[in-house]
């Protein structure tokens, strides 16, 4: 087994979550960038010409769950997509950093991540699929 008893018991690691095994090197990724932190990848189903994510070492799942004592990984991640989107080279052009948080966001993946997306011309921010 690739985490221990202790990481599972405090939720650092759930055994089933997808990107849980990727930070953890259990399953293959294009990765871009790791620090101790967090680890940055390129989508696999891209919907922009740069389109990256940003995903904490730690498992939390969602937006709403994370608490006072994840701003600092929070605002880490943020700082991550900024720099990720200077290696891809987006940076001047502009890019937007994006997180689905439920259903209506289109959260598929229940581990925190954040979107990097650029590369060309993005559509409306938010624009929604039926009459609001
Ligand atoms: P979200 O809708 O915010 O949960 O986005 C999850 C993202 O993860 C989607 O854009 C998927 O294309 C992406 N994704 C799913 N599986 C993988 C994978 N194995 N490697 C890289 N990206 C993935
Ligand atoms: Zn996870």
């Amino acid at each position: 087994m690739w985490w221990t008893a202790e990481e599972e018991k405090q939720q650092l690691r759930q055994p089933d979550c997808l990107f849980c095994r990727i930070v953890h090197g259990e399953l293959p990724s294009t990765q871009i960038y790791e620090d101790e932190q967090c680890v940055a990848f390129n989508d696999i189903n891209p919907v922009a010409n740069v389109h990256a994510l940003i995903v904490p070492r730690e498992h939390v799942t969602y937006l709403i769950g994370a608490t006072e004592q994840h701003e600092p990984l929070i605002g880490h991640l943020m700082r991550v997509g900024a720099r990720v989107a200077r290696q891809t080279g987006i940076e001047d052009a502009g890019y937007r950093l994006a997180v689905n948080q439920g259903v209506d966001a289109g959260q598929i993946v229940e581990h925190l991540h954040i979107h990097v997306l650029g590369g060309g011309q993005l559509d409306q921010l938010g624009t929604p699929l039926g009459p609001i």
